[in-house]
């Protein structure tokens, strides 16, 4: 979860809903959406087939509001429709693809282009720019302010920074990951194996008192479910922690398609803070904090303007304009805290 990964492992239970997608396909115009529209895209790409079983939505997945094509996206993979909600804004690619093409993809895929590969290489990018032990102190901090509780769930945990941050406030920490580099890195970490399971299969005898969802549900193929089943897992007085892209920023008003975060199959829902509060309560959730976070990694910067110019113009957009971009909730993560609706 320390940066946004995928999963990778093709022979584990992968039941509906698993990080990520590959569609093609067309979505129909507002309202329609149905088997059996004319696609004259190629349907096969880097040998999966996408049309195969896809599920084609004829209305919004949070709100059942009308949709419509948002845009589409070309990527190294496929073209994928993206659809909008007319009524609350949520986006997401239309049609669904097939469990199946996802975990092909997965195991295709492997690691994302910008993953690690080693617990050095995580340490030594913290230390140069700690956005995840950073996101860690902060989220976890949150949540243990917000609970009494100590039973916590890492959803999709990632290299385990946040696991670990939460074990260092005394949560007993209980850890899934499906992708199967970050696993080993954050065994290291941890000391223990996270299970390689899905959110789906993952199976608790008990409720958690704080369960985190950090860049897990932009990758669901049913992202409602994804909360309902963390709102059935949530204690009384528990809280969940979900960080997802916010295709509300200023970043996807400017650049729309081009977006960084618009990275079908990997990321195949786009919310927004309202759409994410309507989906949190139809999954029996309640909202108790919403905010927006912008960090923008320092080599971005002195990519482009030369290491000396790079960090000072670093600092300043960190001093002066995301916390302007997050007062408007334009930023570019979202940060959602919820509790079990009464
Ligand atoms: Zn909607």
């Amino acid at each position: 979860m320390s940066s946004d990964r995928i999963a990778t492992d093709a022979d584990i239970c992968l039941p509906g809903g698993v990080p990520a997608s590959i569609a093609s396909g067309r979505t129909t115009p507002l309202g329609g959406g149905d088997r059996g529209a004319e696609d004259t895209r190629p349907r096969m790409a880097a040998g999966i087939d996408f049309t195969a079983e896809q599920i084609h939505h004829s209305a919004c997945q949070i709100c059942g509001g009308p949709i419509g094509l948002l845009f589409e996206k070309t990527t190294r993979t496929a073209t994928f429709s993206i659809v909008r909600c007319a009524d609350c804004g949520f986006a997401f690619v239309n049609p669904t693809p097939s469990e199946d093409a996802i975990v092909a993809f997965y195991t295709q895929a492997g690691c994302q282009e910008n993953s690690l590969l080693s617990l050095d290489a995580v340490t030594e990018a913290e230390r140069i720019d700690p956005i995840t032990s950073r996101e860690a102190k902060r989220i976890v901090g949150r949540m243990r302010d917000a609970t009494r509780g100590r039973r916590f769930l890492d959803v999709g945990c990632g290299y385990g920074q946040f696991s670990a941050e939460a074990r260092r406030h005394g949560f007993s920490v209980d850890v899934i990951e499906v992708a199967a580099t970050e696993r080993t890195i954050a065994t290291e970490l941890l000391g223990f194996a996270p299970t390689a399971v899905t959110f789906e299969c993952h199976q608790a005898d008990h409720a958690y008192d704080a369960i985190l969802m950090s860049h897990v549900l932009e990758h669901s193929r049913e992202p409602v479910k994804w909360l309902r089943k963390a709102a059935s897992l949530l204690s009384d007085g528990g809280i969940a922690a979900i960080a997802v892209p916010n295709f509300g920023s200023i970043v996807t008003d400017v650049l729309g398609k081009n977006d960084p975060f618009v990275t079908p199959p990997a990321h195949l829902n786009y919310f927004a803070p309202r759409n994410l509060a309507r989906a949190a309560e139809v999954a029996g959730l309640r909202m108790l904090r919403v905010e927006t976070v912008t960090y923008i990694p320092k080599r971005s910067f002195s990519r482009r303007l030369g290491r000396a110019a790079g960090l000072a113009s670093h600092r300043l957009f960190h001093t002066v304009a995301s916390p302007v971009l997050d007062g408007m909730k334009k930023g570019t993560v979202l940060n959602m805290y919820l509790g079990r609706a009464a």
